[in-house]
């Protein structure tokens, strides 16, 4: 991607009303600009000057502090000006509006959503990775996704690839030299320990697998499905399961007239908990309105990571239950939750049946509900290592899982007696570009637009 080095603005913080609000600037060369904004005023780079901003006829538009970070030393790597006015919509986009017009001659425009952090990334200031995590960090939902964000754009996530990427160099630069010499070509394994090596770096790549994808869980969360007839508990589950009142709970059947999607967390993994009240079988339904709501809902219950089908303890299922159970899209998981129990005089249990496993609680006495909030992590994936976890995304995810089959079929080319150091090489190679891929090595416009546009402007 070529760096587009035309001078660019934005409001960078979030829109509404604050104590203060940001309009940043960025460009290779921003002094004519801070010469139509401030004149004589001179800002010594990385120090806060308190200034009126005026407008073209010199009327104030605010007071505030503007910054100067002389490039190479700024976010970007370019000249960076930033003016911190009162955060107040208006104002700011007077501000912005002032800031385009004196940069005019400059040919500074607005910036693109992520144009700031792109060009982080293209001065290598961040690594792709890293650029990646300030979106995440910005977006994170819950308190651990923000430390692994913040972990991953200190370097943390960027610094462990890079230490996969040498040892694979390491492997390639040693095989490679052993071409050049093909009369010893069969020692080259033994001599070497270029096998021993080999599993070192399948073993370190598994483990950083593992931290990603537990950190991905920290990211997308686990998307929940609540099914059952009226009256058996929802609302009362999903307030247990948050700990606080989400839902509104009462005796009258059928309350929860819509979809009511809730987003809770348990150790800080996010549950997206879709109700879907009273969800009947499409061959139920009365009429084309009703077929088409839930022909929707049954969509939901499809892309589900778990559906929680909740029956009454106390009175057992209904028709309508054996209808949806007969309904509900292969592939899916579901728990089994007999709620109710207080009447019933079921223990709290977890009961993995042929079926479904099977769970016993009461919403309404709060028990069972940590035995639930245990089984719902364990269908996550969730394991308490106590290392530090890296927020992945699907790209990484799938980068790694790809270099690890390049890495696993080296190995089974180095296991054979026969075994051809051009194809070893080969698939060191392979694994070595997907590697590299998630710190930006070789990354494509495409993947960098995809990954830009997503954030915010001003970011
Ligand atoms: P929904 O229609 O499935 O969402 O059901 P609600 O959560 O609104 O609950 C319906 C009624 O059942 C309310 O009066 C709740 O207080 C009651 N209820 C929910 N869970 C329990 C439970 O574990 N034990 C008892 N005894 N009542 C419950
Ligand atoms: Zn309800």
């Amino acid at each position: 991607m070529k760096l587009d080095s035309s001078p660019i603005a934005a409001i960078a913080t979030a829109p509404g009303r604050g104590g203060i609000g940001v309009v940043r600037a960025s460009g290779k060369n921003l002094d004519a600009l801070m010469a139509a904004l401030f004149g004589a005023a001179v800002l010594r780079p990385r120090h806060a000057t308190y200034l009126p901003f005026t407008d073209a006829a010199g009327a104030i538009i605010d007071q505030g502090i503007a910054i100067h970070f002389k490039g190479p030393h700024s976010y970007t790597g370019e000249d960076v000006l930033e003016l911190q006015g009162h955060g107040g919509p208006i104002v700011l986009q007077l501000l912005l509006a002032r800031v385009l017009e004196a940069g005019q001659q400059l040919g500074l425009r607005l910036a693109e959503p992520g144009e700031f952090t792109r060009r982080a990334f293209l001065n290598d200031k961040l690594d792709l990775a890293q650029a990646e995590a300030v979106a995440d960090l910005i977006d994170a939902s819950t308190e651990a996704a923000a430390k692994s964000a913040s972990q991953s754009l200190s370097g943390a996530f960027s610094n462990t690839i890079h230490a996969l990427v040498e040892q694979v160099t390491g492997l390639r630069m040693l095989v490679e030299a052993t071409l050049d010499f093909p009369e010893e070509e069969i020692d080259f394994l033994e001599k070497s320990d270029a096998r021993g090596k080999l599993a070192g770096v399948i073993e370190a790549l598994r483990k950083v697998f593992q931290q990603a994808a537990q950190g991905a869980l920290l990211r997308e969360g686990l998307n929940v499905v609540l099914v059952g007839q009226p009256n058996v508990g929802k609302s009362s589950l999903l307030n247990a399961l948050a700990g606080s009142d989400v839902a509104i709970v009462t005796p009258i059947a059928g309350t929860t007239r819509d979809k009511v999607s809730e987003t809770i967390q348990i150790e800080g993994i996010p549950l997206n908990i879709i109700d879907t009240a009273g969800i009947r079988a499409v061959d139920e339904a009365v009429d084309l309105v009703e077929r088409i709501g839930i022909e929707r809902t049954w969509g939901e219950v499809g892309k589900a990571d778990v559906i929680l089908h909740l029956l009454d303890a106390d009175h057992g299922p209904t028709r309508a239950d054996e209808n949806i159970v007969a309904a509900f899209p292969d592939g899916v998981p579901v728990l089994r939750i007999w709620n109710k129990i207080d009447l019933s005089g079921h223990k709290p249990a977890v009961d993995p049946m042929d079926d479904a496993t099977h769970v016993y609680l009461s919403a309404h006495e709060h028990i069972g509900i940590d035995l639930l909030r245990a089984e719902l992590l364990r269908i996550a994936g969730w394991q308490q290592t106590g290392e530090s976890l890296y927020l992945a995304r699907e790209r990484h995810l799938i980068a790694l899982k790809s270099a690890g089959k390049h890495l696993d079929i080296a190995a089974e080319h180095a296991a054979q007696s026969d075994q051809s150091l051009d194809l070893f090489a080969e698939e060191l190679r392979l694994a070595q570009v997907q590697l590299s891929s998630i710190t930006g090595a070789f990354s494509s416009d495409d993947l960098l637009g995809v990954i830009f546009s997503r954030f915010c402007i001003g970011k």
